[in-house]
């Protein structure tokens, strides 16, 4: 079933083949900078299940803790982060998951780097949880 998403402005938009998954909900640092908010929402979706319908992303690469870089998608007329990739031919891309027109359900999400977590940010009980990165 196919999803759509795009940025704040609609030039860059895109169609996900698949539902993807796992979805994470990530407390660190660098999650809610990106975001500016309280955590960053990732969909991994795989790239063949990923088309780019209109715009074209700008690229800002970061480092990892891991080591690696990250290449960070984003829209250089309204500055949303619209996607994540380890690079260029990577086998999956990262889906940021409030872009999508309709936003996953959050009860499905795994939250990591729960150590990172703000105090008022409460998890819905039973939801799968890990300190720190999950185990590959
Ligand atoms: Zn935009
Ligand atoms: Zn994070």
């Amino acid at each position: 079933m196919a999803m759509e998403g795009g940025c704040q402005c609609g030039a860059l938009r895109y169609r996900c083949h698949s539902r993807g998954g796992p979805l994470y909900a990530c407390h660190c640092r660098e999650c809610r900078k990106q975001s500016a908010s309280v955590f960053g929402l990732s969909l991994i979706l795989p790239r063949k299940d990923f088309e780019l319908l209109s715009g074209r992303p700008q690229v800002w690469t970061r480092g990892t803790n891991s080591g690696n870089r990250l290449r960070c998608a984003f829209c250089p007329t309204c500055g949303s982060r619209v996607w994540h990739e380890a690079h260029a031919q990577s086998e999956t891309v990262t889906i940021k998951g409030g872009c999508l027109d309709e936003v996953p359900n959050l009860a499905e999400a795994i939250h990591i780097w729960v150590s990172r977590k703000l105090d008022s940010v409460a998890i819905p009980e039973g939801a799968t949880c890990y300190p720190e990165e999950p185990p590959n």
